[in-house]
């Protein structure tokens, strides 16, 4: 299972599904990607049951285009490798779109309190709540809303988050499941492992557990769940793919 997300100039698509192929070694049984379209309004979401491969021919001649994005490999723990329960989810909105590698613990009684607010539940997983619970702690502010989100979450979790109210950033939160930030100039990066993201730059940052990062084009800024900013050191890897 992996996780990947891109912002900046270039067409996100290509970006997201060699990412993915990076990442084919984690093991996964389905995948999917979403990207903001050009006007910023629209989230269009991609998924295929199967290999990023068979991704990559389903979107052959769709010319989806777009700046910014995330994609996933899922590795089901919470129903079974469908469409419907392959990521990204997307809120009832559709507004905000998350992937997610890891295990919500307590999704159940989660899901419970969205349901009884009137939230439809698409997919069998454990992941949905945390897009419906974007939606439902929106306070105009992506990155606060994500540390009212993780609060919540009990178990492990690597997430990218996209938004049409926010077009210009990916919001990534991780606890127990990896995530990097790889480092571009006028382009920014998150992903699993370094290999996915190799090809475009060599310097990275490793979130840690409880570590939410505002990525937008041109910056990159660390917190913690208190909402304190945090100075971190870049690395430099010296490897090729
Ligand atoms: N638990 C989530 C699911 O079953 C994520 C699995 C993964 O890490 O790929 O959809």
């Amino acid at each position: 299972c992996g996780i990947i997300g891109y912002i900046g100039k270039r067409n996100a698509v290509p970006v997201l599904l060699y990412g993915l192929q990076r990442l084919e070694y984690r093991g996964y049984d389905s995948a999917g990607i979403s990207v903001i379209d050009k006007t910023g309004n629209k989230i269009i979401v991609e998924k295929q049951v199967g290999k990023i491969k068979d991704l990559q021919e389903h979107l052959w001649n769709k010319k989806i285009e777009g700046h910014i994005g995330v994609g996933h490999s899922r590795w089901a723990t919470h129903g079974s490798p469908t469409i419907e329960n392959a990521h990204p989810h997307t809120s009832q909105k559709g507004t905000i779109s998350i992937v997610h590698n890891g295990i919500i613990e307590n999704y159940l009684e989660l899901k419970k309190e969205l349901i009884e607010k009137g939230y439809r539940f698409r997919s069998e997983t454990d992941t949905e709540v945390i897009a419906h619970l974007f939606e439902d702690f929106y306070t105009g502010d992506l990155l606060e809303t994500a540390l009212k989100v993780a609060k919540k979450l009990d178990g492990a979790y690597a997430v990218g988050v996209i938004s049409t109210y926010e077009p210009d950033r990916i919001i990534a939160i991780k606890k127990g499941s990896p995530l990097i930030i790889g480092l571009g100039k006028d382009e920014n990066f998150i992903a699993s492992d370094i290999p996915a993201v190799l090809e475009y730059t060599k310097d990275f940052i490793a979130l840690e557990d409880g570590e939410i990062a505002l990525v937008t084009k041109d910056n990159v800024e660390i917190y913690n769940l208190e909402g304190k900013k945090l100075n971190k050191k870049p690395f430099h890897v010296t490897w090729d793919v």
